[in-house]
């Protein structure tokens, strides 16, 4: 037998959690399918922590978005009555003409954000955990701060769950059809009928999204604990979150020690290896740890090298590392959530409402319009052109 819905929404990590319960505090009548467990260690929204900052340094474009999504954290928060979000400030640390620093301050200007600049003397005085090089500075964002992604996750579903969604864990849609008056959706266990459906199956994507066979690509990405050297520096209190700036190196980012495994570190898209999201994730090896390992040697003296856990988890890219919201081109039955270039879950609760509206309403006053398909092949043009 079919079972009837207003929506469907596939897939309940970050995005999909988020976009359910939405809906249904909106009263829409909606069901949540996950093949497996959400926050499990296959998914991209699991490990501990996740970085927020609001003066984006990738484009200021986001912070309107961020914004939205602050205020749709504490709503949650109060919803739950937990902390999901915790504001330690977030460094931002580099040369001064650095992307990163150069872009927070950008992005901080154009919406007149507070920001606070340090030098490497008032950086060794106030945050004694990391070493600077001579010229260096850092940007604090004093609204940045770190969100628990399990906590995250399991709370949107808890919600959605008590607002009457329907939840089908452990089971995974093979086949989505649209047609004029609706979508079936199939799996081996069963099919539904939903008038709209929301994908956001992350580094699954293109099994269900043909258009991004070519432009969604799951690559590995490496984080390690490691025991604070000094405690009193690594303490959020006297160590907030932080992003570093090493050139053609990277970035790195890093978390102080908010549970019993200490600070974490990684960098950002690691080695870029592309991986088949259908396989366990391949183990941590001695090129990853040593990478990292270098890293905290160089750059936090209040931590030492003793390394007590690293594991792996998965980015999804986009050709401009940039977001996709939008409707299967060819269907506006169906709207995709991108998994956001490594760089989405601070934006988890803004993307669940935008998603809602677009299911529910067809459409979002949020601004969006640089996160849709036409963007991304317009990109995608640029570049090889
Ligand atoms: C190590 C790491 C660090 C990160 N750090 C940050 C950070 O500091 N700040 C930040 O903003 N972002 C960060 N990100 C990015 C952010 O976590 C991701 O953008 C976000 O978690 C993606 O969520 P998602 O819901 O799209 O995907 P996922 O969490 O992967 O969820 C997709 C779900 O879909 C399910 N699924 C797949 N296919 C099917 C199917 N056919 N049928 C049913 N279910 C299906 C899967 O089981 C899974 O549960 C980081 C990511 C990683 C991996």
């Amino acid at each position: 037998m079919t079972a009837q819905f207003d929506v469907a929404v596939i897939g309940l990590g970050a995005m999909g959690s988020a976009a359910l319960a939405f809906l249904s505090a909106r009263g829409v009548r909606a069901i949540g399918i996950d093949a497996h467990f959400p926050a499990h260690a296959l998914s991209s929204s699991h490990g501990d922590s996740r970085l927020i900052r609001l003066g984006y340094f990738e484009d200021p474009s986001y912070v309107p978005l961020l914004q939205r999504a602050y205020e749709n954290w504490r709503m949650l928060e109060a919803r739950l009555r937990t902390d999901v979000l915790t504001t330690t400030g977030v460094l931002q640390i580099g040369a001064p003409d650095s992307k990163i620093v150069a872009g927070t301050r950008a992005s901080c200007a154009l919406h007149s954000l507070a920001y606070e600049e340090l030098d490497r003397q008032a950086m060794a005085a106030r945050f004694p955990a990391f070493s600077l090089d001579e010229g260096e500075i850092a940007l604090l964002d004093p609204q940045g701060g770190y969100i628990r992604p399990e906590i995250a996750v399991m709370g949107y579903l808890t919600t959605a769950a008590a607002d009457g969604a329907v939840l089908h864990l452990g089971e995974k849609i093979t086949s989505i059809e649209p047609d004029d008056a609706g979508v079936t959706i199939t799996s081996p266990l069963g099919s539904y009928r939903a008038g709209k459906v929301i994908v956001s199956t992350g580094s699954w994507i293109a099994e269900l999204v043909p258009q991004l066979k070519q432009h969604a690509v799951p690559i590995r990405q490496v984080v390690a604990w490691y025991q604070p050297r000094n405690g009193f520096a690594t303490q959020p209190q006297r160590m907030p979150v932080f992003l570093r700036d090493e050139g053609a190196e990277g970035s790195y980012f890093g978390f102080p020690a908010i549970g019993a495994d200490g600070v974490k570190v990684g960098r950002h898209a690691h080695f870029r290896e592309p991986i088949d999201p259908n396989q366990p994730n391949p183990p941590v090896n001695e090129t990853d740890t040593a990478l990292l390992d270098g890293f905290v040697a160089k750059r936090l003296p209040a931590v030492s090298g003793l390394r007590v856990n690293a594991t792996t988890c998965r980015y999804t890219m986009l050709p401009s590392e940039d977001f996709l919201l939008d409707f299967m081109p060819g269907s506006s039955r169906v709207v995709v959530a991108s998994p956001c270039s490594g760089h989405g879950f601070k934006f988890t609760s803004v993307v669940g409402e935008i998603l809602a509206d677009l299911a529910a309403d067809g459409g979002t006053d949020l601004p969006i319009n640089a996160f849709s398909f036409e963007s991304m092949e317009r990109f995608v043009a640029r570049s090889v052109g």
